[in-house]
């Protein structure tokens, strides 16, 4: 990570807020967003999923999406595949990362994918094997998505266990980075603290590790920090929290860039984000909207007196 910022915002709103609205965002909106929210600092953008278009038409432009992504500078352009042939495109296109997610639960991975969670280990292994065996590619980085990690809609409670089962199968099989998700806001700040906690213990501090929280019951800030106090530098969000909760409708979606980026500038850990930046950028892709609802206190409330943003007083 670069060593001028402490935690790692990673935006995913061109992915996972995008892909739970209705509205279509033409490839050009999605790019005056990205280069917006590029040059308020945000470090890392997920802008798409290379998925067949007929089950996202919003993500059918992912790889020009991507494309020109690679033109902002400083800016890690990663992507979202489900298998094998989404990795390809993904690295054909030149993503800097290729995230995969997993199922801790497995009655969620085979409603999602039909496959059960070895099985999808196995895919992992073939995009591994994949990546290694082309020079091009050497340098893509390859995330380990454990998703439903604290609790799944169909099965109820996941196993402290079998997270780190597929964390450790992860690494084994060549992940170069682990996401931890809270995929339908089932956590609380104690269980992420354990969770990451016990993750550390399970795999060392040498391996990157990411989170990504739903606010789908309101306790998704509270997550972030209990992960920020376990060790955790880099979190997923995402702009306005676009994109709901397809388990609960009304339900918000990720946790807001803009609230977390006031959270820990505020706590002094830098994060090289402009916050006003990041309210133009909101501004933008809300302008491309219909009807959809966007989350967030910052927009409402604005800075407090006197807030010192760690990033400015660095
Ligand atoms: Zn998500």
């Amino acid at each position: 990570m670069r060593d001028d910022i402490d935690v790692l915002v990673h935006e995913v709103g061109p992915r996972d807020g995008l892909q739970s609205i209705q509205t279509i965002f033409p490839t050009e909106a999605k790019m005056e967003w990205i280069r917006r929210e590029a040059a308020a600092g945000v470090p890392q953008i997920q802008v798409g999923s290379f998925v067949p278009p007929k089950n996202l038409p919003q993500m059918a432009d992912s790889a020009e999406v991507v494309r020109q992504s690679l033109e902002i500078s400083d800016l890690t352009v990663a992507a979202l595949v489900p298998n094998l042939r989404g990795a390809e495109n993904g690295m054909a296109a030149g993503a800097h990362q290729i995230g995969v997610v997993i199922s801790v639960s497995e009655a969620h991975n085979m409603s999602n994918v039909k496959r059960s969670v070895d099985e999808s280990l196995d895919g992992f292994s073939q995009i591994v094997e994949y990546r290694d065996a082309h020079d091009d590619y050497k340098d893509t980085v390859l995330s380990g998505g454990l998703a439903t990690a604290f609790g799944c809609t169909i099965d109820g409670k996941v196993e402290i266990s079998a997270v780190m089962r597929v964390a450790e199968e992860y690494l084994k099989r060549g992940a170069d980075r682990l996401s931890v998700a809270d995929t339908v806001g089932y956590a609380n700040p104690k269980q992420v603290k354990d969770l990451f906690d016990e993750l550390y213990r399970t795999v060392g501090t040498d391996i990157a590790v990411g989170a990504h929280f739903h606010d789908t019951r309101g306790l998704g800030l509270a997550n972030a920090y209990a992960a920020v106090e376990a060790g955790v530098r880099e979190l997923d969000s995402c702009l306005g929290g676009l994109g709901g909760c397809p388990y609960a409708p009304g339900a918000s979606g990720n946790i807001v860039t803009e609230d977390l980026v006031f959270m820990l500038e505020g706590m002094g850990l830098r994060t090289g984000i402009d916050l006003d930046g990041l309210l133009e950028a909101r501004e933008i892709m809300e302008c491309h909207l219909e009807d959809e609802p966007t989350q967030g206190a910052f927009v409402s409330a604005g800075r407090p007196l006197g807030f010192e943003p760690a990033s400015v007083a660095a």
